[in-house]
């Protein structure tokens, strides 16, 4: 998380929302990443959506089975079922998303009936970092 931590830190450089994700496989990481919604002009390029991105195309597989994701904030409902296709293990997520997550908040993906698989979700860890960063980003967008 420590390393999603750093990442989400260079998005908030960049002035993108500050969210980092990295995916680790047999206790290497194999996709480290951030948001890059601005800098790809992509709606989609959300961190956990660019680690999933990398993750596969490093393995050469759609799926990424035995692999664990960090990501410093709640996922997104899109992110939770590319997460669920991926096949993803294990979710640790920090801060928690009450307004546009979809895990433990809105549309709870993971135990929606077209979902087809459901990782272990662990949410809140490092949970005041991760979420001092946004809070520190929205607050510098309201100044402006
Ligand atoms: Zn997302």
């Amino acid at each position: 998380m420590k390393l999603a931590l750093e990442q989400a830190q260079k998005a908030y450089d960049r002035d993108e929302v500050p969210v980092g994700a990295v995916i680790i496989k047999d206790g290497q990481v194999i996709a480290s990443t951030c948001n890059q919604v601005i800098k790809a002009n992509d709606p989609s390029a959300h961190a956990e959506m660019n680690a999933i991105r990398d993750a596969s195309r490093h393995l050469a597989s759609e799926f990424l089975v035995g692999c664990d994701l960090y990501v410093t904030l709640e996922p997104c409902p899109m992110c939770a079922f590319a997460i669920a296709l991926a096949r993803i293990d294990r979710v640790f997520f920090g801060a928690y998303d009450p307004k546009m997550g979809g895990v433990e908040s809105g549309p709870r993906i993971f135990n929606s009936s077209s979902c087809h698989h459901k990782p272990e979700v662990y949410g809140g860890l490092k949970e005041e970092e991760c979420g001092a960063l946004l809070k520190k980003f929205f607050a510098s967008k309201r100044e402006k």
